[in-house]
């Protein structure tokens, strides 16, 4: 698929396959814990999978902007997709980072085609939510490739990914951080979905554990150097994970703003003769403190990405900050939307207890709000990180 500047925008196609698809599947596909293939589909339909694809390579070759608005669109239809569309496009980008790009060349057409979904599979059993430190060690094969056997804890697409972009520990790692990325197709003999997605939120995108028992790798796919998987993880995926994370929080705020400006608007006491939103000052008032928490979010997400468009000094705290900011946000956000609309939001006569549930999902994924705001804490003081 080729773009031209007359194409509608990218974020113009995300509104559009996020009403005709998402919307319409959204609350039964969270119901069933069912990954959305339609969604897939109607993204590679729309070129949307190759957004991050090089231009040269047939895809958008878009920037963070574009990434942030199609994730906010897609999510205030259904966060699950988002999701997968996040970790299939930080798949992209390391792949697009490989070091001898001859070798990734058709997948990238693939992907830029929309017939190519991939994923990323970072965080392990043995070191939970610290990504940065694959326990799992890859075996070389003399020349021939590596050998992965590794316990990778959840991965968002599994078994519906065409690939995942893994990560271990190098064959001659001397530290935890002396990690390397690789390729693994998803018909590798050794790879499997290790169990069903049952989470309390973001249910409709398979975010299973997977195992890898001896999965062979040739060096061809290999995506970094030996030993640079960690500054690529920190480098080329954290940025645009932490920023496509918290655009999928904006999205669940709207979306809650939203419902609940409908609810109290149409749900009404009869015998006042007035809705919901006439009657109560309280509710008007945590309405706004939704609002503004939303706004406060999406202009916090606005400055990180022109910082990510033109880097310069504060770029990496606001990368830091954007990511733990939302996952507070969400949860605020979707708290006051579940109180504001009171009994009928608990007994699920509006999709706000599925967002609600979404919400909590963004604070746990890693790098997690309680390490994000360490991180923090240690960069103003000037205490290295790792
Ligand atoms: C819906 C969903 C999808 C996911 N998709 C993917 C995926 O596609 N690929 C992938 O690689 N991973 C994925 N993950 C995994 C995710 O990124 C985290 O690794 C996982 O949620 C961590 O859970 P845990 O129980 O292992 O956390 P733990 O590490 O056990 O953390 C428990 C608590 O300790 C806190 N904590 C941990 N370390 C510190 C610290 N240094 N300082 C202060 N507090 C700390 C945490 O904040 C948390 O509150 C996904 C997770 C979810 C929920």
């Amino acid at each position: 698929m080729t773009f031209t500047d007359s194409d509608p925008s990218y974020a113009t196609r995300a509104r559009e396959i996020a009403r005709t698809v998402l919307a319409i599947g959204a609350a039964d596909n969270d119901r069933a814990g069912r990954f959305s293939t339609e969604a897939v589909r109607a993204l590679g339909g729309e070129g949307l999978l190759g957004l991050l694809v090089p231009a040269a390579h047939g895809g958008a070759g878009a920037g963070p902007r574009p990434f942030v608005d199609v994730t906010a669109a897609l999510a205030e239809a259904d966060p699950s997709a988002a999701l997968v569309f996040v970790m299939h496009s930080l798949g992209t980008t390391v792949i697009a980072a490989a070091p001898d790009p001859a070798q990734v060349v058709p997948l990238l057409r693939d992907i830029a085609a929309g017939s190519h979904l991939t994923t990323l599979a970072f965080s392990e059993a043995g070191s939970r939510s610290h990504f940065w430190a694959p326990v799992s060690k890859a075996e070389s094969l003399n020349g021939s490739g590596v050998s992965i056997t590794a316990r990778k804890s959840w991965v968002t697409s599994a078994g519906f990914a065409n690939s995942y972009v893994v990560s271990s520990l190098s064959p001659n790692a001397q530290g935890p951080t002396d990690s390397t990325l690789y390729l693994v197709p998803a018909d590798s003999p050794g790879l499997s979905v290790a169990g069903a997605w049952d989470g309390m939120g973001l249910r409709a995108n398979a975010s299973s554990p997977m195992l890898l028992d001896g999965c062979v790798v040739p060096g061809h796919l290999r995506l970094t150097a030996e030993g640079a998987g960690f500054s690529a993880m920190l480098q080329t995926v954290l940025p645009l994970f932490n920023v496509g994370t918290a655009a999928v929080a904006l999205g669940i705020c709207r979306a809650t703003v939203a419902a609940t400006v409908t609810h109290l608007k149409t749900a009404r006491f009869e015998h006042l003769g007035t809705t919901l939103g006439e009657a109560l000052p309280n509710l008007r008032a945590q309405l706004a403190t939704m609002q503004i928490k939303t706004d406060q979010l999406a202009t916090l997400i606005d400055d990180t990405t022109a910082r990510l468009e033109r880097p310069d000094g504060l770029t990496m705290l606001r990368v830091l900050e954007v990511k733990a900011a939302a996952g507070d946000a969400a949860i605020e956000v979707t708290s006051l939307g579940m109180r504001t609309c009171g009994g009928a939001a608990f007994s699920r006569h509006t999709a706000i207890e599925r967002y609600f549930r979404d919400a909590h999902a963004g604070a746990v994924m890693a790098p997690t709000s309680d390490v994000l705001r360490d991180f923090i804490g240690k960069s103003l003081l000037d205490i290295p990180l790792f």
